[in-house]
């Protein structure tokens, strides 16, 4: 009863390798969460194919998973905690350090773990202030320092504020290996801020490179069952009344797969905000307009969407799919779970 994922691999594949082709920096892809809609064992079986020498996961709970199909070195992106206890076991992991007081206790438990400081942009998520960068000098004996991070905001261009935290960086913490791991830079500014910098930058991306060439991906729900419905029966869960004659569509991708439970959206404008009520919105009888298509056009949900299937409403005027077909289906791939990958 499959929401597939389809991936024209040799399509997808040439994005990959031509996007990771060194321009002055290296990539370091990312792979967390829903690993992006392909899993994040998927993803770590590609990065081995693409030759990275370095994945980052998102959290320490996703190490288990994506060490087993990467056989390389793994950068936490979340900042390590005291409450995650001792670090320094594993030696292909690299920790993210954000705050002066983790380190001191990380230095406490011993080992020497790897780890990356990170360094507070105009993003203010985590990061030590630039300022306090004096008050780790002394800290990094107890660990092996693998460079300062940025995590940089998605709107604007940041590569002035990169070149000078890293310059800022450098100038006060010196004699340590010249590495800068970046976020949310093209490859040419990164490339850009390593001729700078003098420094070895590591490109850190996901949506760029996984969803970078959306042509090679498509989402597509099985069509599991077709009802003709004649004005005035009822139907579903809700035991709605059909206004007129039509078909009820049953297709794979509920509620369970992330379908129509879209993220908030950065709407700032009024237009932006009526464009986005008259795509996923309500109609005034309390019908929504559903991701999936028939015949090229965007069909309303006969319904609220089930766990793991959707029940379409179609006009009477228009063909309906058959049991096996697939439709089309709009999707948010960081918060869709599929049910298979077919490579094609
Ligand atoms: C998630 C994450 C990334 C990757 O983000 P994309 O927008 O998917 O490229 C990079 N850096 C950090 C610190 C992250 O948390």
């Amino acid at each position: 009863m499959p929401l597939t994922l389809h991936i024209d691999a040799a399509r997808w594949r040439e994005h990959l390798s031509r996007f990771v082709e060194p321009d002055g920096a290296a990539v370091v892809p990312v792979a967390k969460g829903n690993g992006y809609g392909f899993g994040n064992s998927t993803l770590a079986a590609e990065a081995t194919k693409l030759g990275a020498d370095t994945v980052a996961v998102g959290t320490y709970e996703e190490l288990p998973e994506i060490s087993q199909a990467f056989r390389g070195d793994l950068l936490v992106l979340t900042p390590w905690r005291p409450w995650l206890g001792g670090a320094g076991d594993d030696e292909r992991v690299i920790h993210t350090i954000s705050r002066v007081a983790d380190l001191q206790t990380l230095v406490q438990h011993g080992g020497r773990p790897r780890v990356v400081l990170e360094v507070l942009t105009s993003m203010r998520r985590h990061g030590i202030d630039p300022g306090q960068l004096e008050t780790v000098i002394e800290l990094l004996a107890g660990v092996r320092f693998e460079g300062f991070a940025l995590h940089l905001p998605l709107a604007g261009d940041h590569t002035d504020e990169a070149r000078r935290l890293a310059t800022t960086a450098f100038s006060t913490v010196e004699g340590v290996p010249r590495r800068l791991w970046v976020s949310h830079l093209t490859s040419a500014a990164a490339g850009e801020l390593a001729a700078k910098t003098g420094a070895e930058v590591r490109l850190r991306v996901g949506s760029a490179l996984w969803l970078g060439d959306r042509g090679a991906l498509a989402a597509r729900g099985t069509v599991i069952d077709v009802h003709q419905v004649r004005r005035g029966e009822r139907y579903g869960y809700r035991q709605r009344r059909a206004r007129r004659n039509g078909s009820v569509i049953v297709v794979a991708g509920g509620t369970a797969h992330g379908i129509a439970m879209e993220a908030p959206s950065p709407v700032v404008t009024a237009r932006q905000r009526a464009a986005s009520i008259a795509k996923g919105g309500l109609e005034a009888t309390g019908r929504a307009l559903s991701p999936f298509h028939v015949g090229g056009k965007q069909r309303w949900f006969a319904e609220p969407p089930h766990m793991q299937c959707s029940m379409i409403w179609l006009p009477g005027d228009v063909t309906p799919p058959a049991p096996g077909d697939e439709l089309d289906v709009d999707v948010r791939f960081t918060t869709t779970a599929f049910d298979r990958i077919s490579w094609g």
